[in-house]
């Protein structure tokens, strides 16, 4: 089945008799037992419930695992995730990240006695260095959150596959519409479903998917133990977003090319960062492992002041923190998603003053582009 009717059908499963073509929301804490040690396959909402288990079903099937757990956050499924690991265990990660993963490890993890080395994950060697005895895994977003930085997933898996470790791929800024890293070997995908997946910037959520069995049983040990699910009506609003994933995907991809392209030429912008254009060191690669470039361009203005005012005056795009709905939205990574980096490794990426992020909505392209112009105008 295409992957458009797949996010159109989901499981495709039904769990009541009415015929209802919208999945229920089946709003219940806990279920009956038809009797003494029956059940009908669902006995309480922590541990799972209809319409979670559809959902859940359904991203599995998308990013082509056998199994998925639908979490409350993007963070939440983090932790979860990261209670497969012990003190002492070892984690190479991308050294552009996420925000708030790294402070979850730093902060966290850390404390828990776990150890991270970072490296730009698209450099084999530089991870084949980083290995040791007790390294468990690998981390990685591609591309990375602002910069852009892209890492060959099948090269990637190969090494990881060899040294017996984890290949964990934070999917967030592709969704399994453009990208499937379970299919280029890795073990663990991990989303925020708050961002494309739920696609309206109403909901938060979280995913786990794997195609390992032993991870699998794992993972549902520890979620039913921790209790971090995405409630009933969440989960409906993600399989609502879900719906159209792939129409707003191309929208929004072919939007930000546009913009990326446009920027560029643009006399007051010195840098674009989007792997759709062909000098991004990172084209060929995405080329080869993602149908398509994402809707995510992070650019720098020529000074601090401007960017500053670029936040302060465009209209229909908002200045607000997240990313993947249907709302353009423009971050300033030094000051919000960045914030908790350290300096010397954000002024190490190039993450300062002059850096903006812009997560491309549904608008079309002529008011956005009016809008920017409005904005970098002197
Ligand atoms: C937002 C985000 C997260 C965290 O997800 P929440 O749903 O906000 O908890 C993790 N990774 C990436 C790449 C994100 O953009």
């Amino acid at each position: 089945m295409d992957i458009g009717t797949l996010c159109v059908h989901g499981s495709g499963k039904r769990y009541d008799t009415t015929g209802a073509v919208s999945v229920p929301i089946f709003q219940s804490a806990t279920f009956t037992h038809p009797g003494v040690g029956r059940s009908t396959g669902f006995d309480y909402s922590r541990v799972q419930n209809p319409t979670r288990e559809y959902l859940e079903d359904a991203l599995a099937r998308l990013e082509g695992g056998t199994d998925a757990l639908a979490f409350s956050s993007g963070m939440a499924a983090m932790a979860v995730m990261m209670e497969l690991f012990s003190a002492g265990d070892h984690f190479i990660i991308s050294d552009d990240l996420y925000g708030g993963s790294v402070r979850y490890f730093r902060t966290v993890s850390e404390k828990n006695g776990l150890k991270f080395d970072a490296a730009d994950t698209g450099d084999l060697e530089a991870v084949r260095r980083l290995l040791r005895k007790e390294t468990k895994a690998v981390f990685v977003e591609t591309p990375t959150n602002p910069m852009m930085q892209v890492t060959d997933l099948a090269a990637l898996s190969e090494l990881t596959r060899e040294a017996g470790v984890l290949l964990i791929v934070d999917n967030t800024f592709l969704t399994p519409y453009f990208q499937r890293p379970l299919e280029l070997g890795a073990d663990i995908v991990l989303h925020s479903g708050t961002k494309y997946l739920g696609g309206h910037n109403d909901t938060l959520a979280g995913f786990l998917v794997t195609n390992r069995p032993e991870v699998a049983e794992r993972l549902r040990q520890l979620y039913k133990t921790v209790g971090a699910f995405l409630s009933p009506f969440d989960s409906w609003l993600v399989i609502r977003g879900l719906k159209t994933l792939a129409v707003r995907l191309e929208r929004q991809a072919q939007t930000a090319m546009a913009l990326a392209r446009w920027l560029k030429e643009h006399p007051r912008v010195r840098q674009v960062l989007y792997p759709g254009l062909p000098e991004h060191p990172g084209y060929a690669v995405m080329k080869k492992q993602a149908s398509g470039f994402g809707a995510m361009v992070s650019f720098k203005v020529e000074s601090e002041e401007l960017a500053v005012r670029v936040l302060e005056r465009v209209r229909i795009i908002q200045y607000a923190e997240s990313l993947g709905g249907v709302e353009s939205l423009m971050t300033y990574p030094i000051l919000q998603t960045h914030a908790d980096v350290p300096e010397e490794v954000r002024a190490a990426k190039g993450i300062d003053g002059r850096l903006l992020r812009l997560s491309v909505g549904l608008e079309s392209e002529r008011d956005l582009m009016d809008d920017l112009a409005r904005a970098l105008e002197g």
